[in-house]
């Protein structure tokens, strides 16, 4: 009986870190870390592909077929326009807990367009969009780092499923509130991001206390068309309330909190000055450090919206598109996933990434400090949160323990948004830094698949301290509907142009070498 009780017990301690064949976590690691190696065209091409599919957020169709196209053919099952979302998918494979989910962006920025390796503003097509974020290095690094794991669930028998997420429309946070909502995380236990940079870093909780949330708010005016020289007294306008409505928010914004960050754009002005304009339409964005605060913002802009609209006899309407819940990222998993950006280590740039970098910085009149040798050990969350730009998986990290690992692919000191950020990224910078991603974020997934205890812990940390006070409610309405139809019209004018530019890896090594671009010295 002693001898049977005795057997159990190791029965059951060993698949804790080791897999059914007996490889040990460390072992493990060391495989997944050269299988990634010997993916490094794959995570190329992936970079170069999407890099030049160029699209924007809601409009993501090429990059996803590409994307679901390399899962499905490795045995990824995939569900597709999950959440109502055309361009969303979801991507699975194994089986079992625990469920470890990688998610990261496919979508571009407008205008953004520019051939890569250059380091002057040259687009490839004026005016189109284009990678000035670098969101076409993520997939490579998940769908990479997805690929090993799967090769080492097949090999050594581990328990457990890994899910691949893409964040559609990300640059209009429009999208992942609305998974949550579909319950795409339901069943997930750890969720692993990954988010371009220009450093190699991850944080917890607040981080550097410089992201906010926010919804995003479109109002739609609505007065009456006249001549505007004739009968002006028959008419009633709608660019007036729009022009009303954005005085009346820069007044209150001296008696806002200094935390608020609030921007807009107006989408239409009207169509010519001899016509009242009997339609116009402001687009904002509202930004706060927490969920009561945004809420306040999104009530203040609706009440200015009702004053424009009575001061000016129009009536108004208005439609989310777009929220987001400042990030909050588990500690437990954040310190694990320092352990292996300390462990893979930064790429080696050459002199050639070096001039690359430093040529662009000194271009845009950044500090030239070119490329980073070195990582930061993970720091505390600050004390002050100064708030700053967002990113809708803040509504995921409140849901399942997450964290968001920043890889090396980009240039550091850029602007963001714009053109400079969009030069490294199907150069070898970006390649060797989805690389890097990619283990990381293997070897992250590989501690929580083989150690149960860990998941646990990540765990105890999102119900005892992450959420034991703040308890999450979405910004959306019952009635709000992902806004698919966004961005279709630019997108389909650029189409024809862009076409022309995809990548094509039969033919071409690299992006560059179709480009004719040569960033050697
Ligand atoms: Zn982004």
């Amino acid at each position: 009986m002693r001898k049977t009780y005795i057997a159990i017990v190791i029965l059951c301690a060993t698949p804790v870190l080791f897999g059914q064949q007996g490889r040990s976590l460390p072992d493990l690691k060391a495989e997944a870390t050269a299988e990634v190696d010997k993916l490094q065209t794959l995570t190329q091409q992936m970079v170069d592909e999407i890099f030049s599919f160029g699209e924007l957020g809601f409009q993501e169709y090429e990059t996803s077929r590409y994307v679901t196209a390399i899962l499905e053919k490795n045995g990824f099952r995939i569900e597709r326009q999950v959440a109502g979302i055309p361009t969303a998918w979801s991507g699975s494979y194994g089986s079992g807990k625990p469920v470890i989910a990688f998610i990261t962006d496919l979508d571009c920025i407008p205008r953004a367009s520019q051939k890569p390796g250059v380091a002057y503003h040259d687009p490839l097509v004026e005016g189109a969009p284009g990678h000035g974020e670098g969101h076409n290095s993520g997939m490579a690094v998940n769908v990479t780092a997805a690929l090993v794991l799967k090769k080492l669930i097949d090999e050594h028998h581990l328990a457990g499923t890994i899910k691949i997420f893409p964040g559609v429309a990300e640059e209009l946070l429009g999208t992942k509130a609305f998974y949550v909502r579909a319950g795409l995380f339901k069943d997930v236990d750890i969720v692993l991001g990954a988010h371009v940079s220009s450093d190699f870093s991850t944080s917890y909780a607040t981080g550097d206390g410089e992201s906010s949330g926010l919804v995003s708010v479109q109002y739609f005016f609505h007065g009456k068309a006249a001549h505007a020289a004739m009968a002006p007294w028959q008419g009633r306008s709608a660019l007036d309330a729009v022009e009303l409505m954005d005085t009346g928010w820069d007044f209150r914004r001296e008696h806002l909190r200094p935390a608020q960050r609030s921007h807009r754009v107006i989408i239409n002005g009207g169509d010519q000055p001899n016509v009242v304009p009997s339609e116009a339409a402001v687009w904002y964005y509202f930004r706060e450090l927490d969920y009561t605060h945004i809420k306040e913002l999104y009530d203040l802009g609706n009440s200015i919206a009702d004053s424009a609209a009575k001061m000016t006899g129009t009536t108004v309407d208005h439609k989310l598109v777009g929220s987001a819940w400042p990030p909050f990222f588990n500690k437990v998993i954040a310190e694990a996933q320092q352990k292996n950006i300390e462990a893979v280590g930064l790429p080696k740039w050459t002199e050639a990434d070096q001039t690359l970098a430093k040529a662009l910085q000194k271009e845009i009149g950044a500090k030239a400090e070119g490329l980073p040798e070195k990582i930061e050990s993970l720091s505390e969350p600050a004390k002050e949160q100064m708030g700053g730009p967002s990113d809708d998986v803040g509504d995921i990290s409140w849901n399942v323990p997450m964290t968001y690992l920043m890889y090396p692919a980009n240039i550091p000191n850029l602007p963001g948004h714009s053109w400079p950020n969009a030069v490294a990224m199907a150069t070898p910078i970006a390649h060797k830094g989805s690389t890097a991603g990619a283990k990381v974020q293997a070897l992250t997934a590989l501690d929580f698949l083989l150690q149960p205890e860990l998941v646990q812990r990540a765990w105890d940390y999102f119900r005892n301290e992450q959420t034991k006070d703040v308890h999450y409610s979405s910004f959306l309405s019952p009635e709000d509907r992902p806004a698919i139809e966004m961005n279709k019209e630019k997108m389909e004018r650029f189409l024809p142009q862009l076409k022309k530019f995809y990548y094509d890896p039969a033919r071409y090594k690299s992006y560059l070498e179709q480009l004719g671009i040569s960033t050697q010295q």
